[in-house]
């Protein structure tokens, strides 16, 4: 980690026990996340901070926790409504008082905020720079008591960044409306000019400078020529299914495409671009968050303003216009820390629409664009670790020989086997060519064309004409850019004419080893290996974690919010990781904080304990660490989840009134309507009364034909666990009803 001033040995004083107190109470986190802690005791202290951690960092919780624990309301600026909607609902969930004010809100509801402002029960108040900065809404504001003011989406000042909104700017005038109160500003932008013109434009005092590190140790990236886009789209998606993820296409025309191609395949896939119309566009995109589609396939005109955290892939199936947008972009995925892929598909002819598509008429930013375009493409055909590329490129140094998250260390690239010889002949090749001409013609020209303007030029005479004969000439293109990618060669003048660097002459004599692709990469199916992927499952049982998931689904439906509202991810990992049979140990969940444990213990815990059952798997596992913590968070050990033996106990009062609902032969739907449970709890007690009244017949609840399918599986398979019996069913029977019929079939004499 990198914090330009070093941060203050954090010292167990008062305001930083309130804090933890408040992490712990409201939150149900036990530790901070890097550099949260100090985030934080600078709001706490007054002193005026711009505080940079890369997306899924932790932001929010930075200026939350504080105003939680301060008196008074805390001002938070927020460029979107959707973004607003989102941590009001996320902070009334965790049972914080907080409020919006924009143009959705009814004059009703504002006039209610308004008078709970004023006496002073709202703890965070989001509203838009232009609404805040209504005469209305300023005098307003010197009439409460407002603790300090937080700027989220910082960059938005900057003209320099990539989201530039000129509402921002005018946030100065807060320094004179509200003298003496502190502004706080956060970003996850990662260019130094760019936060230093937040400072600037702010006119913050000598504020503090927290700068996190910008790796993403939980994303696994993978880079692959693109060779069969739609058939590499699908195979991710395919290995990620029923997850949330986003597909990247450069075009509209590609978006509808290729939207259409996974719909057809049975993917609960929405398109999103900007020639979509506005209600269109805002369903598909609720239509995402509340997990109604589980891939958006969209233009750059999809991101902002979603918080939705566990976005388990990102798709690139073009490569993106600059290194930021690439980190913007694919940073959407595993917010919440649990790992994620992004998978970048590109081709040599990306890299050329973006420069078609720049705007030349302004000369200075037309050569910053190009030069992006081609960072990235170096980027793209580079082979060196993912990670490193990244945090590097944003001036950062990367610790690790080997990330253990991209397809680079983690070997899963065909390298080929001399590459020096190889990268000789092609560089001397350009030094043959005189240094002018471009990346395709110097690739046909080792590859021994014919064309007639290569004998026209007499270039079949050259020494190099022919020497990567056998070779496509495709192929050689693609290893004049992992040269280029990697320093060897650069492509200069409006033509990309190639040139040999210093490095390119050393390796001309041997004195540097470069590494190039073999040219056609197998296909590989298997997830990419993340650090945190092995950990974060560790001890999880899976299907438990789906029936919970289903659960989630199903509460956040009820409360009108986003799924990761409810719970994120790695909460419900650590649910089912737990197995938890009391509320006293859900308490103990790694994202359940008080609030949330009142509102959603029961449920929960009565899902789990009749999973439990059902499967005969041991309750409250005992785990003194939750594996797959966040890097940094706390000094977590982890130690794998380990079964305790069955904690047996009777069923409770709502399992038996379930009971009596089955005795009257009563199916799941009716029982959990009839009882106002999910659905998924009332299976769980249809498995505890299976047991406990040994019934043979799964009738009422399975259908007959089904019914036979499940007991000739199981002839089969045996009834070893429910999974293989999914698995010969081809996963054609959910579940929920292999359960019952397995459970039946177990109680037969
Ligand atoms: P950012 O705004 O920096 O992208 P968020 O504030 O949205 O990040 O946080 C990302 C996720 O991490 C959220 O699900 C949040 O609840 C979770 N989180 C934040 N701080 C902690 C912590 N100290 N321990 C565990 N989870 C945390
Ligand atoms: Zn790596």
């Amino acid at each position: 980690m990198d914090a330009t001033n070093p941060p203050p040995a954090a010292p167990p004083h008062a305001a930083g026990d309130a804090l933890a107190t408040a992490l712990q109470q409201y939150w149900g986190y036990d530790a901070f996340r890097p550099l949260q802690r100090e985030a934080m005791e600078a709001v706490m202290a007054g002193r005026e901070s711009v505080v940079v951690l890369p997306t899924g960092g932790g932001k929010s919780l930075c200026f939350q926790a504080p105003a939680v624990c301060s008196p008074g309301t805390a001002v938070v600026v927020s460029p979107l409504i959707s973004l607003m909607k989102d941590q009001v609902d996320a902070l009334r969930e965790c049972g914080i008082a907080a409020a919006a004010i924009n143009s959705t809100i009814s004059a009703e509801d504002r006039r209610e905020t308004a008078q709970r402002l004023r006496a002073g029960e709202i703890k965070l108040l989001y509203a838009a720079p232009e609404r805040l900065l209504l005469d209305g809404t300023l005098s307003f504001l010197t009439q409460i008591e407002v603790s300090f003011i937080a700027i989220d989406e910082a960059h938005c000042i900057s003209s320099w960044g990539h989201d530039f909104r000129p509402e921002y700017r005018g946030l100065k005038l807060l320094r004179k409306v509200l003298p003496g109160v502190a502004m706080h500003a956060y970003t996850a932008t990662a260019t130094e000019r760019v936060r230093g013109d937040i400072a600037t434009q702010l006119g913050l005092t000598a504020p503090e400078f927290l700068v996190g590190s910008f790796d993403r140790p939980n994303l696994g990236y993978r880079v692959q020529r693109a060779n069969n886009k739609l058939g590499q789209i699908r195979e991710a998606v395919a290995r990620h299914a029923g997850e949330s993820g986003i597909v990247y296409c450069i075009s509209r025309k590609e978006v509808e495409r290729t939207a259409a191609a996974l719909a057809e395949l049975g993917v609960k896939a929405a398109p999103y671009h900007a020639g979509l119309s506005d209600v269109e566009r805002q369903r598909n995109q609720d239509a995402f968050i509340s997990e109604r589609v589980d891939v958006i396939v969209a233009t750059v005109a999809f991101g902002m303003g979603i918080d939705k955290s566990n976005v388990r892939y990102v798709v690139h199936a073009g490569m993106p216009k600059s290194i930021e947008n690439y980190q913007q972009e694919s940073g959407r995925a595993g917010r919440d820390g649990l790992e994620a892929e992004c998978l970048l598909l590109y081709s040599a002819g990306d890299a050329s629409t973006w420069r078609r598509m720049t705007d030349m008429s302004d000369p200075q930013g037309a050569a910053a664009a190009l030069k992006s375009i081609d960072a990235m493409a170096a980027f793209a055909s580079s082979v060196t670790c993912r990670h490193r590329a990244l945090v590097e490129h944003f001036g950062q140094a990367f610790p690790k020989d080997n990330c253990g998250a991209c397809d680079v260390c983690d070997g899963d690239l065909e390298l080929v086997d001399e590459p020096l010889i190889l990268a000789q002949k092609i560089v001397s090749c350009v030094a043959r060519l005189e240094q002018r001409f471009g990346g395709d013609y110097t690739a046909k020209v080792l590859a021994g064309s014919s064309e007639q303007r290569i004998l026209d030029q007499g270039h079949d005479s050259l020494s190099t004409y022919g020497l990567l004969k056998g070779d496509r000439p495709a192929g050689i293109r693609d290893w004049i850019e992992q040269l280029v990618g990697q320093g060897f060669l650069r492509k200069a003048g409006e033509y990309n004419t190639l040139e040999i660097t210093e490095s390119g002459l050393r390796l001309l004599k041997g004195d540097a080893e470069p590494r190039l692709l073999k040219p056609a990469t197998k296909q590989h199916d298997a997830k990419p290996r993340s650090a945190s992927a092995a950990d974060s499952w560790e001890g999880v049982d899976r299907e438990l974690f789906e029936v919970l998931r289903a659960l989630r689904a199903e509460l956040a439906a009820e409360h009108a919010v986003p799924a990761y509202i409810v719970f994120s991810d790695a909460a419900l990992r650590d649910m089912a990781r737990r197995r938890p049979s009391t509320l006293d140990g859900f308490a103990e969940v790694r994202g359940v904080g008080q609030k949330k444990l009142a509102e959603y213990g029961e449920a929960f815990v009565e899902a789990v304990v009749g999973y439990c059952e059902a499967n005969a798997i041991g309750l409250d596992a005992v785990t003194d660490a939750s594996p797959g913590r966040h890097p940094g968070e706390g000094a977590g050990r982890s130690t794998p989840g380990a079964y305790a033996p069955d904690a047996g106990g009777g069923p409770n009062a709502s399992a038996l009134a379930a009971f009596k609902f089955f005795r009257e032969g009563q199916s799941i739907e009716e029982t959990a309507s009839a009882m106002g449970r999910a659905r998924s709890t009332v299976v769980g007690y249809l498995n505890q009364y299976l047991r406990q009244e040994q019934v043979g017949d799964p009738a009422p609840w399975v259908d007959a034909s089904t019914a036979r399918r499940v007991e000739d599986a199981i002839d089969e398979v045996g009834l070893k666990g429910l999974k293989p019996i999914y698995e010969q069913l081809g996963g054609e029977v959910d579940y929920d009803a292999i359960r019952v019929v397995a459970t039946c079939v177990a109680n037969r004499p």
